[in-house]
């Protein structure tokens, strides 16, 4: 009998194991479907010896020093800001839009913040309220912007058009006055030094955690195996879909090892016109790693497949909220993560929810063991 089942391996799962069995002293089986720890941001070695992310480029970037501190117990970092450049009417240009991209794309020669915001002003279109991803996008650059950089990429990766969705998801890419050609403007920007898996691996290397690869919760369900659960996978399958299913949008990763030095000058090409991928990642530039070969990954959106990302639209969190009522009256399990909170978190924000999740245990569940006196004791020393 374990003191806690942890059901996913990935920043979510992996984060409160190491915290819980660490910290309280308690015993953890670490329970994941797949063969590998990591979660999505699973790195390994190819044929070739590049290190690739099987799950798509992860870049670290954060403003939380609180998260990037308890990162480093486990590894160190090499620093490395993203950038990413568009082919938009054939030509490269930097996303986010930023005044380059705009003297590129139009042939003028911009100087100034004033100058770049006035280009924006004249064709931006008032749109009241602003929910949508389209009207976050036109109503700060106008129409034929939002054609060129958002509407076909968001059609591809969603499988819905940007009006369609919540305006956080475009949200995300911010629109620049000044030349900053970086994708991230957090303050740190880094990448663990000897990729993701070795960081997780140093993580749950405890005599307390037991790792069990290859084992889906559902073997484990009517089995006693621990008195309390930290679920990360999603959260309408923990309930067996009883209200229906919460939509995920998936992706197919076409993985290809090039027989030269480089493929393309950045981290990421996006392709918001053209072709069935979004974007094509190119590891070295992200990992640092130097080879005489190349190896890149073509992300083709799909509605088949692992679930990915949550779909933020209002219909999508109505029902979310009716799950998460459930995940609430769930006696002894917590819920947490991308999937099992149903939030289009990163990496970062995963393991702030996930430090969270852990001080709110700490200070309502009495540690395994624990007499009443000593847990008193603990809780009277902790304040
Ligand atoms: P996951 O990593 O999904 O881990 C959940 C684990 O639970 C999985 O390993 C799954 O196999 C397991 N599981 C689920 N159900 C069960 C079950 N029933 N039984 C057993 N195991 C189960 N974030 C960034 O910060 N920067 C980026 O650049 C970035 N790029 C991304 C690119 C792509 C293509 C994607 C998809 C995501 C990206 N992210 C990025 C987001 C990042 O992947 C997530 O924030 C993070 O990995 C979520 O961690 P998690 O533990 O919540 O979920
Ligand atoms: N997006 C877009 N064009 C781009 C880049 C992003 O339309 O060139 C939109 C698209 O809807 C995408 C969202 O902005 O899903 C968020 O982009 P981000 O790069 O953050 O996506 P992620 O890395 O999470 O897949």
């Amino acid at each position: 009998m374990f003191d806690w089942l942890v059901v996913g391996a990935g920043f979510a799962g992996s984060v409160l194991a190491e915290r819980l069995a660490e910290v309280r002293g308690e015993k953890v089986l670490l329970v994941d479907r797949r063969g590998h720890i990591g979660g999505n941001a699973y790195d390994c070695h190819d044929a070739a010896g590049l290190l690739i992310h099987r799950y798509g480029p992860h870049i670290f970037h954060t403003n939380a020093q609180r998260v990037l501190d308890h990162l480093s117990r486990f590894t160190a970092w090499r620093p490395y800001e993203h950038r990413v450049l568009g082919v938009v009417d054939g030509r490269l240009v930097p996303i986010p839009i930023n005044r380059t991209t705009i003297n590129r794309l139009y042939g003028l020669g911009l100087t100034t913040e004033e100058q770049v915001e006035a280009f924006f002003a004249d064709r931006a279109e008032a749109v009241e309220p602003v929910l949508s991803s389209r009207d976050v996008v036109v109503s700060r650059v106008g129409q034929e912007l939002y054609e060129k950089f958002f509407e076909g990429y968001t059609r591809k990766q969603w499988g819905l058009d940007p009006s369609e969705l919540d305006r956080s998801v475009t949200a995300r890419v911010p629109v620049r006055t000044n030349d900053d050609d970086r994708y991230f403007t957090d303050r740190f920007q880094c990448m663990p030094a000897d990729g993701y898996t070795a960081m997780f691996r140093r993580m749950l290397d405890h005599p307390n955690i037991t790792v069990e690869l290859g084992t889906d919760f559902a073997a484990l369900r009517e089995r006693p195996v621990a008195r309390r659960i930290v679920y990360t996978g999603p959260v309408d399958e923990y309930f067996g879909h009883a209200l229906g299913r919460l939509p995920y949008r998936s992706l197919r990763f076409e993985h290809e090892i090039l027989d030269r030095e480089w493929a393309q000058p950045v981290g990421t090409v996006n392709y918001p016109q053209t072709e069935a991928y979004t974007r094509i990642s190119e590891w070295k530039h992200i990992t640092g790693q130097q080879h005489a070969k190349t190896s890149i990954v073509r992300e083709y959106p799909s509605a088949e497949g692992d679930p990915y990302y949550p779909v933020p639209r209002p219909e999508n969190q109505a029902l979310y909220k009716r799950y998460e009522a459930m995940a609430d009256a769930a006696p002894d399990v917590w819920f947490v993560g991308r999937l099992a909170t149903y939030r289009y978190y990163n990496m970062d924000q995963v393991v702030g929810q996930a430090l969270a999740t852990f001080d709110q245990i700490q200070a309502s569940v009495p540690r395994a063991g624990a007499s009443f006196v000593t847990q008193v004791r603990a809780t009277a020393s902790a304040r």
